[in-house]
């Protein structure tokens, strides 16, 4: 159960948060630096140092951290298909009541 809500839609039904491409990062943590949601976690021990630890903390259509990532190593899902579904969970929402 989540709390938040997005355009009425439960946060955690809606896919939106960044994806690390490990072949490119170089785990300089500037995005787990600049973040201010806990979306990432460090995991200095591992092979994959940095992962993606909470993407419902993400905040839907941004994408702010990636403009810190030199490399070029974060990705985000289309904005457009990602508002094309969460109007059709807000229909389907609809439709329950
Ligand atoms: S896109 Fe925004 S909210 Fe999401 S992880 Fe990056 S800085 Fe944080
Ligand atoms: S900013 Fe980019 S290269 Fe640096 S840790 Fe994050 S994803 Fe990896």
């Amino acid at each position: 159960m989540s709390e938040n809500t997005f355009m009425g839609v439960p946060r955690d039904k809606i896919d939106w948060a960044p994806t690390i491409d490990y072949t490119r990062c170089d785990y300089c943590m500037e995005c787990d630096i600049f973040c201010p949601h806990q979306v990432f976690e460090r995991r200095e021990q591992e092979d994959k140092k940095l992962i993606v630890k909470n993407p419902n903390n993400c905040v839907v259509f941004c994408r702010a951290c990636s403009k810190t990532c030199g490399p070029d190593a974060l990705s985000f899902p289309n904005k457009a298909e990602t508002t094309k579904r969460i109007k059709e969970i807000r229909k389907e929402l609809a439709g329950n009541d």
